[in-house]
């Protein structure tokens, strides 16, 4: 456990209301309203080119909006120049200097600030220790892996101890085993810190697995907010659903009144039903998301005819050893099913009833 004295100074939010950048006609980001809640960890999540860096960039204070207003805490800070915001950052790159020592790497931003020499050298061992690179201070970059640089740049953004911590792709050039075990240092250390932090990434299973809150962005704007379950079990449309996980499109109506539960989805690949959805008018023309691994898998003769199933034949298996992905063609319609601990290799020809819980099936526009 980490010294409390270490912790962020103070735990403020982070508020942006309105923001917009534009670079002469290209507008990055526009009408950006959203709160990265204290203590938390904020992600922004979207394609390349959504507007995500333009957004973080504009919280460190290198670039400035176009319009809108940025809060930490309650303090105006959208005019504010980047060394008065007190936001640690972590880039993709480390940004490490390949001459300075490991420790040297660290203080610098402490000699920057004129912080006296006793306590300068307290502050880079008690922020190592937290990175758990304390071993490694007299080392020179080149020295070390690219997890143990990363590492590196996270204690020399967390060792002025920042209120905001700012993450911009931290992960993306380590390689997928040092990513996971990163992702797990990172957790730890935000909540150690007790530090509000906003990390960039497009990668929707680190965020899915670390966020306190998620913003999917598209094109500049926000598409949807919230905490991860809510966002991969409940997207609002079809762009989120695709962009969180991999998911079934189906195009369908839906049979019979608002009122009844669970509601009859008509698709051309069979009957399902759905819990979701009960805004929309009987009848109306929507698409249905069912996500792979939510569909169950049986033989066609133990799904009694009447009962609601997507029928197909299973026209191709590819075993990944945890899971095997199958496709089953159901009336032209290719459905992924995701099979999780899979004992029937040999299934390609089988016909096949596919079910699925009614919380499972998502009615989106189409
Ligand atoms: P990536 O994941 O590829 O880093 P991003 O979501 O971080 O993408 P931004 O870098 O914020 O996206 O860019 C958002 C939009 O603004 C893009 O269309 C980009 O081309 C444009 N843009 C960014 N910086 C500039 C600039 N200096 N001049 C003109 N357009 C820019």
């Amino acid at each position: 456990m980490f010294p409390s004295g270490y912790r962020a100074r103070s735990v403020i939010s982070v508020t942006l209301e309105n923001i917009r950048k534009a670079y002469g006609p290209t507008v990055a980001v526009d009408s950006v309203t959203m709160e990265a809640p204290k203590g938390g960890l904020t992600f922004l999540l979207g394609p390349s080119g959504c507007g995500k860096t333009t957004i973080l960039r504009m919280i460190a204070g290198f670039l400035e909006p176009s319009a809108g207003v940025i809060r930490f805490g309650d303090r105006d800070i959208t005019h504010i120049s980047a060394e008065k915001r007190d936001c640690g950052m972590v880039f993709q790159s480390y940004a490490l200097w390949p001459h300075m020592t490991v420790a040297q790497n660290v203080a610098f931003g402490l000699e920057v600030r004129k912080v006296p020499a006793t306590e300068m050298r307290k502050r880079v061992g008690e922020a190592l220790e937290m990175v758990r690179m304390h071993a490694y201070a007299d080392r020179k970059p080149n020295q070390l892996s690219g997890g143990q640089q990363q590492r590196v740049a996270l204690a020399r953004a967390i060792v002025y101890k920042p209120d905001v911590l700012l993450l911009d792709e931290p992960l993306s050039n380590l390689d997928a085993k040092l990513r996971l075990e990163m992702r797990g240092e990172i957790r730890r250390i935000v909540d150690d810190l007790r530090v509000t932090a906003i990390y960039v990434t497009h990668d929707q299973k680190e965020s899915l697995s670390l966020a306190d809150k998620m913003v999917v962005l598209r094109e500049g704007r926000i598409e949807q907010v919230g905490g991860p379950r809510e966002m991969y079990e409940r997207p609002c449309n079809r762009f989120v659903a695709e962009f969180l996980g991999e998911t079934n499109f189906l195009d369908a109506t839906l049979d019979g009144s608002a009122t009844h539960t669970p509601r009859v989805v008509k698709t051309r690949a069979g009957m399902l039903e759905t819990t979701t959805g009960s805004d929309y008018p009987a009848s109306a023309t929507l698409v249905a998301s069912v996500r792979p691994e939510s569909l169950r898998m049986h033989p066609q003769t133990q799904i009694a005819a009447d009962r609601p199933a997507l029928r197909g034949v299973v026209a191709e298996t590819t075993y990944l050893g945890e899971v095997a992905q199958h496709r089953v063609d159901c009336s032209g319609v290719n459905i992924k099913v995701f099979e999780l601990n899979p004992r029937h290799l040999s299934r390609r020809g089988e016909p096949v009833a596919l079910t699925v819980d009614a919380d499972q099936v998502v009615l989106l526009e189409r």
